[in-house]
């Protein structure tokens, strides 16, 4: 399937734009800033700007700023933490030009906390040995630099800023990107012409029944991408966070109890008050995600119990206030005061490590088409993502898109594109809602943090019958669009599963 849209669709607006970025997530506003102020780019999100992983970081972002750490520390500690899987090239690309990036955005005034000496204040999470996480607002670190980047992008004469706006499809002609088709909030369908267009959508977390991802993260772009011809690459790699915060009832995010509040010395415990990731790994409760998530999933296997505990009650309220102020008060919130109380938390999907495949300065296999952030698939994740890589990458990687873009301006061939001819598919005769829970209920059962052959094969029958029951017909509703990218993704995903035979890093065959 080439399109989402079918041949009854109509634009009622054209418009035209040097470069276009969709998504205004970190990935997206950074790249957008780093474009060369002579070219015009239009930045498209799918709600307001506050609805994004970025938005939801917590713990912060990895980089070597300290005097005793070392480049080739964080590249080691990514490369272990990605199970040899990882592009040595693109690993390097982003441990040894993360300081310069962050010292951009420190000029650009992003707020990093500091300590009382005036130095930046470095944590550590899971998989790092060294203190590297820089953090912002305690642990609000996405908030403080979106809001940053935003404010700078909304200065500048050359961007323009479009929100509730979803994305659709990708435009192509021989000469590769010819645009992008998107939509408004009353279902007004736009043609955009663009030669550059960057998809830096985020993350795919709606695939699942618990994810910390917010609701608009269905994927859209890594959909798109895959029918415009783009590569994938690590499908089959999901981060699940072993410390989601549980809740009795169905929500369609989980609330993030981020590493760091391991990091400062939250101990992972049972119903029991035992601590059973000792003896596991080394580290303990600061083991790599994948190891702690499995540690979680087994015990709740053992217990028959729904969650484990994060004990944080060793550190004042004071100190707990000052440094976790959103995961504090959330918690409050819910009657739990972490000071005193322990912490229920179960594993939830967090994080996509592949994506849509990427050279080292962003394009993907169609030219013109370049993708950033959680979308892409640039190769430093490997099999798992160190902790707090993945901001880093946003940024690094955001340039080296601009700067790639900056560098081929201008562009050869003018673009002037046009809905393709299409035929008209019968209006849809589903539930959207009810195929959204279904595809979320099948991927959480056999494609979770522990997977098996015979869970995998069902699994792809069934999400295989709701893609073409999608695709047999059409609806103008976003709802359909995003149901449609989640089975899309879904598919791919499970398919990557069933061919990667053996356990490694995220991905566990339990056969
Ligand atoms: C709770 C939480 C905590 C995290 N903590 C950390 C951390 O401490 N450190 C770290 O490094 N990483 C962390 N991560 C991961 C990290 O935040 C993300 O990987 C990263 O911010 C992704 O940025 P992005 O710009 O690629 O995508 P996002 O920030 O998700 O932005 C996506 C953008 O794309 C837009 N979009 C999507 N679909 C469409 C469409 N169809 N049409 C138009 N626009 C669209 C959205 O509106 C949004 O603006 C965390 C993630 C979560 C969820």
């Amino acid at each position: 399937m080439r399109y989402a849209i079918d041949g009854s669709v109509r634009a009622t607006r054209h418009s035209r734009y040097d470069v276009v970025v969709v998504g205004a997530g970190i990935a997206g506003l950074y790249t957008a800033l780093n474009l060369d102020p002579s070219m015009k780019c239009c930045v498209f999100a799918k709600e307001t700007i506050d609805i994004s992983n970025s938005w939801l970081a917590q713990g912060g972002i990895a980089v070597v700023t300290a005097p005793d750490d070392d480049p080739e520390l964080h590249f080691k500690d990514t490369i272990v933490a990605g199970a040899g899987l990882c592009d040595e090239d693109a690993v390097h690309v982003l441990v040894d030009e993360g300081p310069m990036n962050i010292r951009k955005l420190i000029e650009m005034h992003v707020p990093f906390d500091l300590t009382e000496n005036g130095e930046l204040d470095r944590t550590r999470e899971g998989g790092h040995h060294k203190n590297r996480i820089l953090h912002a607002g305690g642990d609000a670190t996405g908030r403080e630099t979106v809001k940053t980047l935003a404010f700078i992008a909304s200065q500048r004469d050359n961007i323009i800023f479009r929100d509730n706006t979803v994305f659709v499809d990708v435009l192509t002609d021989e000469a590769g990107v010819s645009g992008l088709v998107v939509k408004d909030d009353d279902g007004q369908y736009e043609v955009v012409s663009t030669r550059r267009l960057v998809l830096a959508t985020g993350g795919i977390g709606q695939v699942f029944e618990t994810s910390t991802n917010p609701d608009i993260a269905t994927g859209d772009g890594l959909a798109a991408a895959i029918r415009a011809g783009a590569e994938l690459r690590g499908m089959e790699f999901i981060q699940f966070h072993p410390t989601g915060l549980w809740s009795a009832d169905r929500e369609s995010r989980s609330f993030l109890i981020s590493e760091s509040v391991r990091g400062e010395g939250g101990l992972l415990k049972n119903s029991e008050g035992v601590r059973f990731m000792v003896g596991k790994h080394e580290l303990a409760e600061l083991a790599p995600r994948d190891i702690v998530a499995r540690g979680i999933y087994n015990e709740l296997r053992r217990s028959g119990e729904s969650h484990v505990f994060i004990d944080i009650t060793s550190k004042p309220e004071e100190e707990l206030r000052r440094r976790f102020p959103t995961i504090f008060n959330e918690c409050l919130r819910r009657g739990i005061n972490i000071a005193h109380d322990l912490i229920p938390v179960c594993p939830v999907q967090h994080y996509m490590m592949g994506g849509v495949k990427t050279d080292l300065h962003a394009l993907t296999k169609v030219p013109g088409l370049y993708a950033c952030g959680e979308t892409a698939s640039t190769g430093v994740h490997g099999a798992n993502r160190l902790a707090s890589n993945s901001m880093l990458e946003c940024l690094v990687f955001g340039r080296r898109a601009a700067e790639h873009i900056n560098s081929v301006h201008p562009f050869d061939t003018p673009s002037d594109a046009a809905l393709p001819p299409l035929p008209v598919r019968p209006a849809l005769d589903a539930d959207l809602k009810s195929l959204r829970h279904e595809l979320q209920r099948i991927m959480s059962k056999d494609c979770f943090v522990i997977r098996t052959k015979s869970g995998l094969e069902e699994a792809l029958r069934e999400v295989t019958s709701i893609l073409e029951t999608l695709k047999a017909g059409f609806d103008p509703s976003k709802a359909y669009d995003e149901t449609l990218s989640l089975a899309i993704i879904s598919v791919n995903i499970v398919k990557s599963a069933l061919a990667r035979r053996e356990s490694i890093g995220a991905h566990y065959r339990e056969d």
